[in-house]
């Protein structure tokens, strides 16, 4: 499971860029802070190596280890 908070995202999109399995595309929509965050795509492609929780300078990432289904 992966939680964009896009509260604190700026809309650097350092994790769309850094994410190796593509995971996440620059949302279509505005988010309450003016910005365009990364949107979960294809969340089941994540390997859960948590470079975008690393790279995102704002904390606006988690990623759980386990998926909740
Ligand atoms: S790296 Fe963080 S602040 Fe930058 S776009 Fe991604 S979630 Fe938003
Ligand atoms: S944990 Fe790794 S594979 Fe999953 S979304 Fe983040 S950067 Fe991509």
């Amino acid at each position: 499971m992966i939680h964009v908070n896009t509260n604190y995202c700026k809309g650097c999109l350092l994790c769309v860029e850094y994410c190796p399995k593509k995971v996440y595309i620059k949302s279509e929509k505005l988010s309450k802070k003016g910005v365009f965050p990364p949107e979960v795509k294809y969340p089941e492609k994540c390997i859960k190596c948590h470079l975008c929780e690393l790279m995102c300078p704002d904390f606006a990432i988690i990623v759980e280890d386990k998926d909740d289904k």
